[in-house]
């Protein structure tokens, strides 16, 4: 999912200013996180309100025998040093040349134990003839790829272990910025970039966020032999901007689609970006055209000017087809793109085009189709972006975006189903938190 890059860079920039006066002062603060407690808890996890959701991608394991490899072996762990290749290390370690060119010209799937960078563990065995008889690695905490010598050569097998994972409910007003409020409420910052990802597209939090504006979700936490390791999906959240309730819910469609709803089930995401740069600042606005008094002449300004600097990408609003990628006169080097029938946008100033975009090139939403820059006539380093709506020139800034496709008709009852179930699991988080509130005070 593509996000404004401006938002990015704004809680970016938000983050640093983290610090303990600010954290003092947030008084409206309900900084509220319950974790959940161990199974068997009478606070429902995902798995006991029966959500039918296909396991996640991540969760699959391919081989359940990864547990029992380690202890029946003798195995030997080597850390990879800079300028290692397997190859090397496994010489290092006693095996012969022919031994290794028989593993490394064994299959396919080598290329995956080749990849090797240095820090990482690569375990060896040798059998009691002191023949390489296992390799093992582990691309990722949760991946394990062995080679094994059988009577018929060299065996592949790769496992990917399941995260144990939590559900956790966090909620929050915000009194100063959405990271300070996130961080009071428990919430890594990647988990708030994620909450920001899925508002993105209806809330700008550079201009839009109040004193007082709250929102709370349930999302996972991702665990490995009981140890924290990372963050899952928001499950569902609720976002109140200005008076405004925003609902999301995080839903896999049967075609293995994820997106996050509304409560109807239209996605939250729209077709087009708002902002297709991450700018420092806007340096012209959209008029159209408009007598001006002093200068006694009609001026317009049929686009935005965003203040970026010289290489910054250039994304693509929404997915559509090149129709014009080259010079054009004061525009410089420009990018016109034609998204279905009744819309194009228009990227302008470029200092250099993106790799394989030209005309007649289709791109994807948030795709980098050039680079700032001061081509034509600018002053400076600038995109000038054009929105057009059936050939008529609108404010990019407050144009209705429309929404991007959100449910198949023929899953919406389902769908519906599951919403309510989420947010039934949501209320009752929302009630411990406030029990367990009172129960402090
Ligand atoms: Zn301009």
């Amino acid at each position: 999912m593509s996000k404004p890059s401006s938002l990015i860079v704004y809680l970016l920039r938000q983050f640093p200013k983290g610090h303990l006066l600010a954290t003092l002062c947030v008084a409206g603060l309900i900084g509220m996180a319950v974790m959940v407690p161990g199974e068997g808890n009478s606070i429902p996890s995902q798995a006991t309100l029966d959500l039918s959701l296909p396991a996640p991608q991540s969760g699959r394991s391919l081989d359940d025998s990864n547990q029992q490899v380690v202890p029946t072996r003798q195995w030997k762990e080597v850390t990879v040093r800079s300028g290692d290749t397997l190859g090397k290390l496994l010489r290092d370690q006693g095996a012969t040349a022919s031994e290794i060119h028989a593993l490394v010209t064994s299959h396919e799937e080598i290329k995956r134990l080749t990849n090797i960078k240095p820090g990482d563990i690569i375990r060896v065995e040798f059998n009691d003839a002191g023949q390489l008889s296992a390799v093992q690695y582990q691309p990722s905490q949760i991946e394990t790829i062995t080679a094994e010598l059988s009577d018929t050569g060299w065996q592949f097998a790769e496992s990917i272990r399941d995260y144990e994972r939590q559900v956790k409910y966090a909620a929050a007003t915000i009194d100063d910025s959405l990271f300070l409020a996130a961080q009071q409420a428990g919430m890594s910052d990647n988990m708030t970039m994620k909450l920001a990802g899925i508002f993105g597209w209806d809330i700008d939090f550079v201009l839009d966020i109040r004193h007082g504006d709250h929102f709370r979700l349930i999302y996972e936490e991702l665990f490995l032999d009981g140890e924290k390791v990372g963050d899952g999906n928001v499950l569902m959240a609720e976002f109140w901007n200005q008076g405004r309730q925003v609902t999301a819910f995080r839903y896999e469609t049967k075609d293995g689609d994820i997106d996050y709803l509304d409560l109807k089930g239209d996605s939250l995401r729209k077709e087009f970006i708002r902002t297709p740069v991450s700018f420092t600042r806007i340096s012209s606005r959209f008029t159209t055209g408009r007598y001006h008094p002093v200068l006694h002449k009609v001026r317009a300004h049929k686009g935005i000017d965003y203040a970026a600097p010289r290489g910054t990408p250039v994304k693509a609003a929404g997915d559509g087809k090149v129709i014009f990628a080259g010079n054009k006169g004061g525009y410089g080097r420009v990018v016109i793109i034609k998204h279905g029938q009744n819309y194009s946008t228009l990227y302008a100033h470029l200092n250099s085009y993106a790799k394989g975009v030209r005309s007649g090139k289709r791109v994807r939403q948030g795709q980098t189709i050039g680079y700032v820059g001061s081509s034509g006539l600018a002053t400076g380093p600038h995109l000038h972006y054009e929105f057009q709506v059936n050939g008529v020139h609108r404010n990019p800034l407050t144009v209705p975006l429309p929404k991007a496709r959100g449910i198949p008709d023929n899953e919406r009852k389902e769908f519906l189903v599951y919403a309510s179930k989420l947010r039934n699991q949501l209320a009752l988080y929302a009630e411990a938190s406030t029990l367990a509130q009172n129960e402090q005070n």
